[in-house]
């Protein structure tokens, strides 16, 4: 039998649904939350990840201020800027879109952001909040992981986790937030002899590598839930046909788009899990509503104590 489809974009809708009707409530007592995204320069990707972030943040009623340093901008100018976005009130959430240009001393910048602002986790406070189990900000991806498990009632207390890949943004912390739900977790990475055998482990597999389809059925033990972080680009014909031949509808985006998403868990795979993230539509919009909840979060730890009613 296939697997079950876990629905991301239903997911993060309900989530995003959830944050606007608290974001009204704050916003009627004159607390509106507020996100300031600093862009440097043109990368297109980042144009594209920035324009989404600032539409759901409208969507949502967040207030959004996008900063656009220019590509030539130096270090000692990104930290003014960060304190100064430290300092507004009104100013709830500091994102600061990466990479950022070489010239720029990224870890420097990061480590400037007020960590009660930081909503993307990154900050060493909250990764220490995050690994002592105390409340903070937690990256955005792996929210999102826990919500797909949490919202589709898989349980996760108890059972095998396998995360593969030890990122900071995403594999670390998705490796930590299993741990706290209880989860007995194994983290694998480059190094890690005879993946496949230690994957087959896992209840719940979690796979944030950056590999086009690395997650054959082979490394996937059968019924076990499968999390695909993973989202790589495919515009080789061959490549594709080695995922998608067959399948229609992905033939015909391909045709129009020469490019196609795919994750790093074969398409295969959905014959033996017993549920699976789809890419796209899977963890992706996770990580935007996520982005949302987390201003919110932070709106509710910096403007101090707030009525049951308005805790996310
Ligand atoms: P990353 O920083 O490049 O980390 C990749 C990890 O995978 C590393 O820990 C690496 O091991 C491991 N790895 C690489 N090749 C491997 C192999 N052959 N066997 C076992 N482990 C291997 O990537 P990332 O930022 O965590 O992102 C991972 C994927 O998630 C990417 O496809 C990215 O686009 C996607 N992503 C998606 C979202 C979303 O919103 N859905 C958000 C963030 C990232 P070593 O540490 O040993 O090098």
């Amino acid at each position: 039998m296939p697997a079950i489809i876990l629905d991301g974009t239903k997911i993060a809708q309900e989530i995003r649904a959830e944050v606007a009707a608290k974001v009204r409530h704050f916003a009627a007592r004159g607390r509106r939350p507020g996100l300031a995204v600093v862009l440097v320069g043109h990368n297109p990707a980042s144009e594209i990840y920035v324009r989404g972030k600032v539409k759901a943040c409208e969507e949502v009623g967040i207030y959004s201020e996008k900063l656009a340093p220019p590509e030539s901008v130096t270090t000692a100018k990104m930290l003014n800027l960060i304190e100064r976005l430290n300092r507004r009130d009104e100013i709830d959430g500091i994102l600061v879109q990466l990479p950022l240009p070489p010239q720029v001393d990224a870890k420097r910048v990061l480590l400037a952001v007020d960590p009660a602002k930081d909503v993307d986790g990154f900050h060493p406070m909250n990764v220490g909040f995050l690994s002592t189990q105390r409340p903070g900000l937690v990256p955005c991806t792996p929210a999102g992981v826990m919500e797909i498990l949490s919202r589709s009632n898989i349980p996760v207390a108890g059972r095998e986790a396998v995360v593969v890949g030890r990122s900071d943004i995403v594999g670390k912390p998705a490796a930590m937030l299993l741990l706290n739900a209880n989860a007995t977790v194994t983290v694998c990475h480059s190094k890690t002899h005879d993946l496949p055998a230690v994957c087959r482990r896992a209840d719940i597999l979690v796979a944030a590598i950056g590999r086009a389809g690395m997650i054959t059925r082979e490394y996937v033990k059968p019924g076990a839930t499968v999390i695909d972080v993973g989202m790589n680009t495919v515009t080789d014909p061959v490549e594709f046909q080695k995922f998608f031949a067959g399948n229609a509808k992905r033939e015909e985006t391909f045709r129009k788009k020469g490019s196609t998403l795919v994750g790093d868990v074969h398409p295969e795979v959905v014959e033996v899990a017993g549920a699976i993230t789809p890419v796209p539509g899977g963890v992706g919009p996770l990580t935007i509503a996520m982005l949302m909840f987390n201003t919110l979060k932070a709106t509710k730890m910096r403007r101090g104590r707030v009525p049951e009613a308005l805790r996310a």
